[in-house]
């Protein structure tokens, strides 16, 4: 079934130490669909990402990715197509955009003219070294080392951390056009709360590891005051 969810999180408590970060959380991305997480710091969404990739054990709860239980080695969720880009951004300061870029491919995966269509910029940028470029540039390239790797399951840890909003206006519709063309699931974590309800198909609002609030992004679009009260816990 080509429209069944590829990312099932079911009633999952994570944490650290034995202590819950996130309690009693579900939801469940279609090839696709955007899922935006939204809640102000220290609500559990990167804890969220970490356990749907496989990166923390859960305490209580399913993740089911691509149809199998999510796997504790994380290499191999990658490998199936679960990617997480992290949001220290992950590139090779010394290297060059294309050798940054070369390394990230897989086969079967894109080649590199596919990026350079989706961020054109990169390819002008090219011959240049990562630790010369600005903040958004790097998070353009972190984007699209991700893309390389041909994930079916995206999960994305604040692309705009430390974006100007107009960058982040910027990168987050070719994050939906991505998502169209290639049927990818996306998850993500973001703090511009209107830019990413703009993109999403669906969001989540947590607060402190509750989901305070989950709604169609359209709905939420109208509604900006029920997604203000999720965040500071008045539901
Ligand atoms: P932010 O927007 O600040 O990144 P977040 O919503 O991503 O916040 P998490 O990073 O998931 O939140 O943190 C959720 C809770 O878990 C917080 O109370 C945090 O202090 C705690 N926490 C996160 N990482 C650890 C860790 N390694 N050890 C112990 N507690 C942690």
């Amino acid at each position: 079934d080509p429209t069944a969810p590829v990312l099932e999180i079911d009633q999952i408590t994570v944490g650290y130490g034995g202590v819950p970060a996130v309690r009693g959380l579900s939801a469940s991305v279609r090839p696709g669909e955007i899922l935006a997480l939204l809640g102000p710091n220290g609500a559990g969404k990167t804890t969220t990402l970490l356990a749907a990739v496989g990166a923390l054990g859960l305490m209580s709860g399913t993740v089911t990715a691509l149809g199998d239980p999510i796997d504790r080695r994380i290499e191999r969720n990658a490998r199936r197509g679960v990617t997480l880009v992290p949001d220290t951004r992950g590139v090779f300061h010394r290297l060059s955009v294309s050798d940054n870029l070369r390394l990230a491919r897989r086969r079967n995966g894109p080649d590199l003219d596919t990026v350079y269509q989706y961020f054109p910029k990169l390819k002008t940028m090219r011959g240049r070294r990562c630790g010369n470029l600005s903040g958004g540039e790097q998070q353009m390239l972190a984007l699209a080392k991700a893309l390389l790797a041909n994930p079916q399951v995206l999960l994305i840890d604040e692309l705009s951390l430390g974006l100007s909003p107009v960058a982040v206006q910027d990168l987050l519709p070719r994050l939906r056009s991505i998502a169209d063309e290639h049927q990818m699931a996306v998850v993500l974590v973001e703090q511009h709360i209107d830019l990413a309800l703009g993109i999403a198909d669906a969001a989540i609002v947590l607060h402190h590891g509750r989901v305070a609030l989950s709604a169609p992004a359209g709905e939420l679009r109208s509604r900006r005051d029920m997604v203000e009260a999720a965040y500071f816990g008045r539901t």
